[in-house]
């Protein structure tokens, strides 16, 4: 079976992609409670002793705030770099694993993760690149106010790429948010709007990219006609492949690297 790509759900009420190969399943971030990624993983006929690793890209609740519960209840490893495992409270865990940003970890027998820096506010936070053992790239990657020419290297080539679309930004600047608020969103450290993703989308995409998932909606900021049409407009005449919206709930489909499109649905839900 070649590695697949699953998000449980994505926003700011939580995190959580599932990538698996054969019967090797790897988390990364889980801002989920035990409860939820049961719930979630049991959509996909999987149970958290499953998990051979999480690894996470960032402290912030909704990526972090169910790692050290899941770690410690089902004894699973973790794998972040120290300031993310300091600010998690989870130096002292047995099963803790520390990275270096750039050192390429191997975790299941198909594929290899690189952890790269990704500016956001107040975090260490990373985005990671995956390579199978046929040299297929996926990226994924969440929580960036703006991009480094770094990331554009590591988007580069990819066959796959998960990556946020947070917010319209007619949307986010006549809603409900304090300003304060809004310019922290709208700044270097914070989120992406649909416009950004779809500009460094239209930097790195090539006809060897076959899917694209768009994550991290604001749900009070964003919708998902909104995000897919805005990327659409720059990515539509270099970009064939297929597009996917990953919202709260999930799990959404399963999208298979290196795979054709047809193949790409096997969610039970
Ligand atoms: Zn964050
Ligand atoms: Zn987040």
């Amino acid at each position: 079976m070649p590695l697949s790509i699953t998000h449980l759900g994505t926003g700011s009420r939580g995190n959580s992609t599932l990538i698996s190969s054969d019967d090797e399943h790897v988390l990364i971030d889980n801002g989920f409670s035990g409860k939820q990624l049961e719930k979630r993983l049991g959509r996909m006929e999987l149970k958290p002793t499953d998990i051979s690793s999480i690894l996470v890209t960032h402290h912030h609740g909704d990526h972090g705030g169910g790692i050290q519960y899941a770690a410690k209840k089902w004894n699973i490893p973790v794998r972040s770099n120290y300031f993310t495992a300091e600010k998690l409270g989870m130096l002292n865990y047995e099963n803790l694993h520390i990275f270096e940003n750039l050192d390429r970890i191997e975790l299941i027998s198909k594929a290899t993760f690189l952890p790269f820096p990704v500016p956001h506010s107040g975090s260490e936070n990373v985005g990671f690149s995956i390579v199978d053992d046929n040299g297929e790239k996926t990226c994924v990657i969440t929580d960036l106010g703006s991009h480094t020419d770094e990331i554009i290297k590591h988007m580069k080539g990819c066959s796959h790429i998960s990556i946020e679309a947070n917010y319209d930004l007619r949307r986010l600047l006549s809603g409900p948010y304090p300003d304060r608020l809004k310019n922290r969103i709208m700044g270097r450290g914070g989120h992406l709007s649909n416009e950004q993703t779809g500009i460094l989308l239209s930097e790195v995409i090539d006809k060897n990219t076959k899917s694209i998932v768009l994550t991290h909606l604001s749900e009070k900021n964003n919708q998902p006609h909104l995000a897919e049409s805005t990327v659409l407009y720059h990515i539509d005449d270099i970009f064939t492949g297929d597009i996917a919206i990953s919202l709260q709930d999930g799990p959404e489909f399963s999208h298979f690297i290196g795979q054709s499109e047809k193949e790409n649905m096997s969610v039970k839900v």
